[in-house]
């Protein structure tokens, strides 16, 4: 296991189209590689990479929809509500705590995190959506635990989702 918790060979190239990300996943071995683009959310992943949590918000005064945490993490790129283009933000500190959680003992095909492992479920405050993520500690834990966000930047960088990670505060 790399010190990431990630299965090696699992780091993605990246290459621009327009303002997009297009994101080449080796996840076929000799067989190909998978390509798809991250469009709108390009901000997103880039972030990521950089040490960054973006998240999206509506600022459309007509939204039907006002809520008290307006944040939405994963993004979106246009409101779920109005449906007119989001804007982004980024969250300074980020932080939470553990909403739920599985204990993962055999990853599915394809899963690119070492096992055994905890996918998390985070809720932080400002943010109305709960955030999906996977826990750098092995240890025991338990509901309300405490964690901060951690990315896989430069040479660690996926290009994938897995670059945001959870560690126990
Ligand atoms: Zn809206």
């Amino acid at each position: 296991m790399e010190k990431t918790g990630l299965k090696p060979n699992r780091r993605s190239k990246i290459t621009q189209q327009g303002n997009a990300w297009v994101v080449h996943v080796p996840r076929f071995g000799e067989e190909g590689e998978h390509l798809h683009t991250y469009g709108l959310l390009t901000p997103y992943f880039q972030g990521l990479t950089e040490g960054r949590l973006l998240a999206t918000k509506c600022t459309n005064r007509k939204c039907p929809v006002k809520m008290d945490e307006p944040l939405w993490l994963p993004p979106r790129a246009d409101c779920p509500d109005c449906h007119q283009p989001m804007v982004w933000e980024a969250i300074k500190n980020p932080m939470g705590y553990i909403y739920s959680y599985t204990y993962v003992e055999r990853g599915g095909t394809g899963i690119e995190i070492e096992t055994p492992y905890y996918q998390i479920d985070v809720k932080m405050p400002g943010v109305c959506t709960i955030v999906k993520g996977y826990l750098r500690n092995r240890t025991s834990i338990k509901i309300g635990d405490r964690v901060r966000a951690g990315f896989l930047t430069g040479d660690e960088a996926t290009h994938t989702c897995l670059d945001l990670y959870w560690e126990l505060q």
